[in-house]
C-alpha cells in the first residue's frame, strides 16, 4: 500500500499494490469495514494510535449506523492526529475505489491539539529564596514551515495558553536527544 498525504486539502489517498488484498461486502458495509481494518493497522505500524469505528457510534451525523471511520484513539496517543472517512459512502463502498487501484478519502483534525517540543532552558522570575530566578524546560510549538517557534515558555505557561484556546497540550521532549525525528506527535 502507497499513501499520498494532502492533509492541507483534507484528504488522503491509498494506492493497493501487489499483495494487497482485494475487499467485498455491500451488506453492512462489510467491505468497507475489512479496507478501514486494514488500512489502520497499516498505520499502526508506523508510530501512530488509530481505531476503527462506527461514526455514528461517536455522535456524529455520519452517513448511517454501519459507516466506519478511522480516528487517533485519544487526544494524547502518538502519532498523527486525524479521523479519515469515505466522503462518497452513499454512492458506494470505499472498497469499490480500492479494489480499482486507489482510494481517496477524507482527512482532518481528530483533536485540537498543540504540541510543544523541548528547545532549551528558560529563566523564571518572581519566586523568592533558593527557587528564585529558577531555570526551567522551555518549549515551544513549531511554525507551519516546521520551523522554530521563539519565545520559549514553561510547561504550565504552554498549558495555560493552549486551554484558553480550547486546546490539549502535549509535550515532546525531542529537543533533548536532537536530532531525533520525525517527533513523537504530529499536529
Ligand atoms: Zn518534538
Amino acid at each position: 500500500m502507497q499513501i499520498i498525504w494532502e492533509l492541507q486539502y483534507g484528504r488522503v489517498t491509498f494506492i493497493r499494490e501487489d499483495g494487497d488484498p482485494k475487499f467485498y461486502g455491500k451488506r453492512c458495509a462489510k467491505g468497507e469495514h475489512a479496507l478501514f481494518h486494514f488500512i489502520k493497522t497499516r498505520l499502526n505500524e508506523s508510530g501512530n494510535d488509530f481505531i476503527k469505528k462506527r461514526a455514528q457510534r461517536d455522535g456524529h451525523l455520519l452517513g448511517d449506523e454501519y459507516q466506519p471511520y478511522i480516528r487517533t484513539r485519544s487526544a494524547t496517543s502518538k502519532g498523527k492526529n486525524l479521523v479519515i472517512f469515505s466522503g462518497f459512502y452513499a454512492l458506494r463502498g470505499a472498497e469499490a475505489d480500492w479494489n480499482d487501484g486507489a482510494v481517496t478519502l477524507c482527512a482532518m483534525s481528530a483533536y485540537t491539539r498543540h504540541v510543544y517540543h523541548y528547545r532549551s532552558e528558560v529563566e523564571r522570575l518572581g519566586l523568592t529564596g533558593r527557587q528564585r530566578n529558577p531555570w526551567k524546560r522551555g518549549y515551544s510549538r513549531n511554525g507551519s514551515g516546521g520551523e522554530v517557534q521563539y519565545p520559549w515558555s514553561t510547561k504550565a505557561e504552554c498549558r495555560a495558553e493552549a486551554k484558553a484556546t480550547g486546546a490539549t497540550a502535549l509535550f515532546c521532549e525531542c529537543g533533548l536527544t536532537a536530532p531525533t525525528y520525525p517527533c513523537e506527535y504530529q499536529e
